[in-house]
C-alpha cells in the first residue's frame, strides 16, 4: 500500500512537469502555423485548454504510429489526421503543381484481408499493385477477380516463397513465375508480365536469372520504400512510410511502396492513404509499359 502510494506520487509529479512542457512546445508550433479547427461548421481557433488536450492526444497517437518528432513538429500533425478537422490549407499551398505519383504494392496475398483492403483503396480512389503467390490465388480466386475488376494491377510473386527453392536456378525462378502467370490467367482472364521476386531481387536474382526472366518478357519490380509492415504490426510502419516518402519526394526516384496483405496493415492503411491523398498524390497501379525499377538500377 505504502509503495503503491509512493509510485503514484512520482507519476503525478512527472505529469506535472511533462504535460505543460510538451503542450507549450506544441502550442507554439500550432499557433505559429495558424492551426484552426472547425467548430459548429465555422473555422475558429481552439481555446488554449482544448488545444492542449487535443495536442497531447495527437502526440501520443503519432508516437504510437511511429512518426518521428521531427515530422510531428514540421507538419503540425494536421495533415496526418483528417478526422480532427484541422485546417491544412496552409500545408496544401506548399505542394507544387507537378504530378505526384505513388505506387502502392502489396505482396504475399491474396488472403482474407484482400477484399477489405480493396474496399479501403476504393474509399480513397487509390489503385495498387498486388504481387501474389500462386497457391493463395487458387485459395482466394474471388479476391483475384476483384482486384482486376476494380482496376488494380496484378502480378506474380512465385509459388513457394522459399529462397532455397525458388532461387536454385534461373529455371526454378522462371517456372514459379510462369506457374503463377498461368493460374492468374485461368482465374481472372488476364495475362500479367509483372513479377516481384520473394525478398527482393538483391542478392538473390543473379545476372543470369535476370536475363532469363527478361527474355521471357517478365518485368521484375523492386521497391523504393520498404514499409516493414510485417515487422511493425502495431502500426509504426505508418511513420516509417511517411518519413521515407518525404525524404524520397525531393529525389527523382519513383515512389514504390512495399506492403503486405496483412490484417495489421489493413488496420492502419487509412493513415497511409490519407497522407498521400491530402498531399496531392495520385495512387496508381504499375503498368506493363513502365520501365521496371530494380535495385541494380540505383
Ligand atoms: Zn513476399
Amino acid at each position: 500500500m505504502e509503495r503503491k502510494k509512493t509510485r503514484k506520487w512520482w507519476k503525478m509529479d512527472m505529469k506535472k512537469i511533462l504535460i505543460p512542457t510538451i503542450s507549450s512546445v506544441f502550442l507554439t508550433v500550432a499557433y505559429s502555423n495558424g492551426v484552426v479547427v472547425k467548430a459548429n461548421g465555422k473555422q475558429q481557433p481552439l481555446t488554449a485548454s482544448d488545444q492542449d488536450v487535443h495536442s497531447i492526444r495527437q502526440i501520443s497517437k503519432s508516437i504510437e504510429l511511429g512518426f518521428s518528432p521531427f515530422t510531428v513538429l514540421k507538419t503540425g500533425l494536421n495533415h496526418m489526421y483528417a478526422d480532427t478537422n484541422v485546417n491544412s490549407e496552409k500545408l496544401q499551398q506548399t505542394s507544387t503543381n507537378t504530378k505526384k505519383i505513388v505506387y502502392l504494392t502489396f505482396d504475399d496475398g491474396p488472403n482474407h484481408a484482400s477484399i477489405p483492403i480493396l474496399n479501403k483503396l476504393d474509399q480513397y480512389n487509390a489503385k495498387a499493385t498486388f504481387f501474389m503467390l500462386e497457391p493463395n490465388m487458387k485459395q482466394y480466386p474471388q479476391a483475384v477477380k476483384e482486384m482486376v475488376n476494380r482496376g488494380h494491377a496484378v502480378g506474380m510473386h512465385g509459388v513457394t516463397h522459399n529462397a532455397k527453392m525458388i532461387y536454385q536456378s534461373a529455371l526454378t525462378v522462371l517456372n514459379e513465375m510462369q506457374t503463377g502467370q498461368k493460374t492468374l490467367e485461368e482465374i481472372a482472364g488476364v495475362q500479367s508480365h509483372l513479377i516481384r521476386s520473394p525478398y527482393g531481387s538483391f542478392p538473390h536474382m543473379k545476372p543470369l536469372y535476370k536475363a532469363v526472366v527478361e527474355e521471357n518478357e517478365l518485368h521484375l519490380w523492386d521497391w523504393t520504400i520498404d514499409s516493414e509492415d510485417w515487422k511493425y504490426p502495431r502500426g509504426q510502419f505508418v511513420g516509417k512510410v511517411i518519413n521515407s516518402a518525404e525524404a524520397l519526394a525531393s529525389t527523382s526516384k519513383p515512389m514504390i511502396i512495399l506492403m503486405h496483405e496483412k490484417p495489421t496493415t489493413l488496420a492502419k492503411l487509412d493513415y497511409i492513404l490519407r497522407y498521400f491523398q491530402e498531399n496531392g498524390y495520385e495512387m496508381r497501379p504499375l503498368t506493363e509499359q513502365m520501365e521496371p525499377f530494380t535495385f541494380h538500377h540505383e
